[in-house]
């Protein structure tokens, strides 16, 4: 893509959210355009980059996914050191997994720079179907807490890179 030479900026992005929302199929959705249909747990990589060009800059994304550690509190301070952004995803189809994003959030402000650009994201928009969190839900949490909102289907892509080039785009503008 891009000779490592003119990368203007590296932003680290965390990927956080509860077990099996869709976390590691967004992240290679958008750094391979890929979906794993038999993928296991995420075991052994810790982050995985991406270089786009926003306004002129190279910049190269690291996101770094979680291992297995999404129990609450599990995730250690060393992983939010540093990020620039977060994605805190949930699963559109698990009430649960909503209803802890809450955690995740204090999470965030407790680890995490005070000034982290943060998208929440309903995943799984694809399974029409069995959806059990309104989309207005969710954009009332965002509003109140101040994070950005997509929807996105890692399964189909949709809104994938739309959220990704957002929250760089938004990490760029307050630099
Ligand atoms: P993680 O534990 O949050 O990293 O979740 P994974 O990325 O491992 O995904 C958990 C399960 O949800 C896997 O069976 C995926 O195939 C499935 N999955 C992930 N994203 C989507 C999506 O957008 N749509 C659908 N239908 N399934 C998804
Ligand atoms: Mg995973």
């Amino acid at each position: 893509e891009h000779a490592p030479e003119k990368i203007d900026y590296v932003f680290k992005v965390v990927v956080i959210g509860d077990s099996a929302v869709g976390k590691t199929q967004i992240l290679s959705r958008f750094t391979k355009n890929e979906f794993c249909f038999d993928s296991k747990s995420t075991i052994g990589v810790e982050f995985q980059t991406r270089t786009v060009t926003i306004k002129n800059k190279v910049i190269k994304a690291q996101i770094w996914d979680t291992a297995g550690q999404e129990r609450y509190r599990a995730v250690t301070s060393a992983y939010y050191r540093g990020a620039l952004g977060a994605m805190l995803v949930y699963d559109i189809t698990k009430r649960q997994s909503f209803d802890h994003v809450a955690r995740w959030v204090e999470e965030l402000r407790a680890h995490a720079d005070s000034s982290i650009a943060i998208m929440l994201i309903g995943n799984k928009a694809d399974l029409v179907d069995l959806r059990a969190v309104p989309t207005e839900d969710a954009v009332e949490f965002a509003e109140d807490q101040g994070l950005f909102f997509a929807e996105t289907s890692a399964l189909s892509g949709d809104n994938v890179d739309k959220a990704f080039f957002k929250l760089l785009g938004e990490i760029y503008g307050v630099l």
